[in-house]
């Protein structure tokens, strides 16, 4: 017996099958050829090597030829097998179909004759497979009635029958597998084998496997479906799961999926129910779940078996990959329609053409409505066929840039509308790939008018009169051919440097704070400053500014205008005011200021005149002297306003000479004294005093001033001082009276011309103010100085100072300084 058993088995050649005795029919399900291929090309290399004559019937799919191609190229010594006669391929159609259609009988003849050809031809049987892909469905019924009585399994013969999934029902296969001894299906990937015996005890098992089975595959051939939406996948999915439990007709199933819903029509939230997570990359994106509606029958394999759960989580980790697919394709969605807005709402010129040949494959709405042409005119055409070149010369540059960096960016150039107007644009672009396909992208920012403007604002500011500029960080950015002029400096002087540098020191203030305030208010505020030239001279300019936005920044926009002329003209003016409104003074004090005396003179004169011989001698005497002082003071009026108006002339000289100053004063003393009978004036001389080098007759004027003025300002009875020192190189005078003082803050003032302080307490004090003008003037003249102290209530004392050195230039007049003020 064993060694008949051992004559009996063969080589399957199918690793999970192992050996097989003779007269076994095996079916196998398959959904692809490759699936198929896997089985049968180890089972015939099997066959041949162990001298068993191999039959394949074939359907159309693969039909002979593709059979023949597979086999020869998985077997090794196929031809040598063919010569040999081991091998036959046939066709269905020669096998089981007469006259176009099926005839059974006539296929079991074959087999038998098949069988006798193999055993004489000294081989040791007969090894087939059969394929069912060709059957019609009106035929199956008795095909599968030709199956199950061919109970022959003595003869020397192995077969497998493949069936195509896609061409199976749920209870067909249950047919199959019951007409033969082994049944291959494909699960979780891998092949598996359910042999006769065990499933004619396990027949439920096994129809829960092929339920499993149709459900993956229908699952997986939903989920593979090209021409649905994933959605309608997810509804169809739901309706399959039910069918893959132990109760189809009272079961629902359930997917809920990124927040969507999927159900049967009769799913109920029970506890009569399993779920399985889906994820995608490990993130739980929804659940899939199957149930009972209502309380289902018990089996002994509880209300859900191992397998069903099994089955949940095979279609959860099934649904995992629609959904990352579908998260895939709406993003893949979103950003098309995110494009395809930004291409249409886009306010440039956005075109798309094919590299292979540059014909416009899509352009959006700016194209249209800044070239003129529609969207049907421009598609299959290129710029060239368009025309749209304004310049040869400049499409050629692009070109070149493109060759070399692949992308290009913001050039200017010119393109020609369909109306033949020629437009500036700024250009960009970059490769892109549609649908595989080499694509070019191109952007234009239509700039036309910015550019007409631009030209138009450089042709105003060239040859406008006022001198612009653009300021920004303090910084010049752009100047004006106008403001080059004003300031002597180029352009490329000016840029970068700063406005306040070149504005005069002292008006840099008012510049900056202008500049505050307009842009505060944001109203333009005049202010007028000098700028120093490059040449130092000064320019006086006007100048208003308005904040802009230049270059994406704030800035300053400014203008100047050269009012240099105007207002050096405006100086005149008021120089020719304040003269004649000083002559206009001097007229009025000079006018009072001589009357005075000369209503003494008349008077007096008259006196004696009319009444000659009635008055007494000294009564006469006292006349004449009043007509005398009159006299002098009225001619020291005159002199002096003869030496104010030949000093602003430039006209008076000096006289030097090398003069005693001790006895210059003794003389002027004595003289004033006399004159001034009620004051005593007292000296206080060093005794050595240097000679120095003076012109006598002026300094004597100025100490008859000092000497005068001490005895008009200081009351009668008191003293005046009249001293003199050296101190180092100069000698020191001085004279001081005991007067009421001079104010601390006019202490200054009393030197300029024809200022006098208001008198309260020598109101009848007579002067026009000159005299301290000339002393000041006379005193500098001789490189010396002048000036007052004072204490309220004490008296003032007035000093100057005369320099001993300049004793060589003993005979050299110098004239005075013209005066400036
Ligand atoms: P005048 O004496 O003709 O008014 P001066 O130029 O000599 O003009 O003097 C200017 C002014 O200075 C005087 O008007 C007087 O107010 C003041 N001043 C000059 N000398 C004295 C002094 N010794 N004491 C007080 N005030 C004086």
């Amino acid at each position: 017996m064993a060694r008949n058993m051992g004559k009996l088995l063969r080589k399957s050649g199918i690793d999970i099958i192992g050996d097989i005795a003779w007269g076994s029919r095996i079916c196998l399900f398959y959904q692809t050829p490759d699936e198929l291929i896997d089985i049968l090309v180890p089972y015939f290399k099997a066959g041949l090597k162990n001298n068993e004559f191999c039959l394949l019937i074939t359907s159309e799919l693969p039909d002979k030829k593709a059979t023949e191609k597979i086999l020869r190229k998985s077997i090794l010594d196929f031809y040598t097998y063919v010569e040999k006669g081991q091998i036959e391929i046939i066709p269905y159609t020669e096998w089981y179909i007469k006259n176009g259609s099926l005839n059974l009988p006539r296929a079991v003849k074959n087999w038998g004759e098949k069988l006798n050809q193999a055993i004489a031809g000294g081989f040791e049987g007969l090894r087939t497979s059969l394929n069912t892909s060709w059957l019609e469905k009106k035929d199956w019924q008795s095909f599968m009635e030709f199956e199950k009585g061919d109970n022959d399994t003595i003869s020397k013969k192995l077969t497998i029958c493949s069936y195509s999934l896609d061409d199976c029902e749920g209870p067909q296969i249950i047919d199959v597998v019951n007409n033969h001894q082994l049944a291959l299906i494909m699960r979780h990937g891998k092949w598996d084998v359910i042999k006769k015996h065990e499933h004619d005890n396990m027949r439920y098992d096994l129809e829960k496997h092929v339920k499993e089975l149709r459900c993956l595959y229908d699952i997986a051939r939903v989920t593979g479906a090209p021409d649905i939406t994933l959605n309608e996948k997810l509804a169809d999915i739901v309706k399959i799961l039910p069918l893959a439990l132990q109760q189809p007709e009272m079961a629902f199933s359930r997917i809920t999926i990124n927040g969507d819903e999927f159900k049967t029509a009769n799913y109920r939230d029970t506890n009569q129910k399993i779920s399985a997570d889906i994820t995608v990359h490990g993130a739980k994106e929804g659940s899939v779940e199957v149930g009972y509606s209502e309380a289902p029958p018990l089996t002994e394999n509880g209300m859900f078996s191992k397998e069903e759960n099994l089955l949940l989580d095979a279609v959860a980790e099934r649904l995992g990959a629609v959904a990352e697919q579908r998260q895939a394709e709406e993003a893949l969605r979103e950003s098309e329609e995110k494009f395809s807005k930004a291409f249409n709402a886009s306010a440039n010129f956005v075109a798309i053409n094919r590299l292979k040949d540059d014909k416009f494959l899509e352009v959006n709405d700016s194209f249209t409505r800044i070239t003129g042409y529609t969207r049907e005119e421009a598609l299959g055409r290129s710029a060239i066929d368009l025309n749209m070149w304004a310049d040869e010369d400049e499409h050629a540059r692009m070109i070149k840039i493109i060759k070399e960096n692949n992308i290009i960016r913001n050039q200017e150039i010119r393109i020609r509308c369909k109306s033949g107007e020629i437009r500036t644009g700024l250009y960009s672009g970059e490769p892109i790939s549609i649908s595989g396909e080499s694509c070019y992208l191109h952007t234009i920012t239509d700039i036309t008018e910015q550019k007409q403007s631009q030209e138009l604002l450089q042709s105003v500011s060239y040859s406008s009169p006022l001198g612009i500029y653009i300021m920004q960080d303090d910084k010049l950015l752009y100047t004006n051919p106008q403001f080059q002029r004003i300031t002597g400096y180029s352009q490329p002087e000016l840029l970068g440097r700063e406005l306040l540098s070149l504005v005069a020191i002292e008006d840099s203030d008012v510049v900056r704070s202008s500049a505050i305030y307009t842009l505060q208010e944001a109203n333009p505020y005049p202010c007028e400053y000098r700028i120093l030239n490059k040449t130092g001279q000064i320019k006086w300019v006007m100048q208003t500014v308005a904040p802009i936005h230049y270059e994406g920044k704030g800035a300053i926009l400014g203008n100047i205008m050269d009012i240099t002329e105007r207002k050096y003209l405006e100086r005149k003016v008021i120089e020719y005011e304040e003269l004649s409104k000083m002559k206009s003074d001097l007229l009025a004090t000079v006018s009072h200021e001589l009357r005075t005396p000369l209503a003494t003179i008349k008077g007096y004169s008259t006196m004696i005149l009319d009444y000659f011989s009635r008055l007494g001698t000294e009564e006469t005497k006292d006349y004449i002297k009043s007509i005398d002082n009159a006299t002098d003071r009225l001619a020291k009026l005159v002199d002096n306003l003869l030496d104010t108006s030949r000093m602003d002339a430039g006209l008076l000289k000096l006289e030097k000479s090398p003069t005693s100053m001790g006895r210059l004063i003794q003389g002027v003393v004595v003289e004033a004294s006399m004159r001034a009978n009620h004051h005593h004036i007292i000296t206080a001389l060093d005794k050595n005093l240097s000679r120095v080098n003076i012109d006598p007759k002026r300094i004597r004027q100025v100490l008859d001033n000092l000497i005068d003025n001490a005895i008009k300002y200081s009351p009668q009875g008191t003293e005046i001082l009249v001293s003199a020192k050296k101190t180092g190189p100069e000698l020191l005078i001085s004279v001081t009276d005991r007067g009421p003082g001079i104010p601390a803050d006019e202490l200054t003032n009393i030197f300029d011309r024809m200022y006098r302080i208001e008198q309260r307490l020598f109101s009848g004090a007579d002067g026009i103010g000159l005299g301290l003008y000339i002393c000041q003037r006379l005193v500098e003249a001789h490189g010396g100085r002048i000036w007052a102290e004072s204490t309220l209530g004490k008296g003032s004392t007035i000093k100057f100072t005369l320099p001993i050195t300049g004793m060589m230039n003993s005979k050299k007049t110098k004239p005075l300084a013209k005066h400036v003020s």
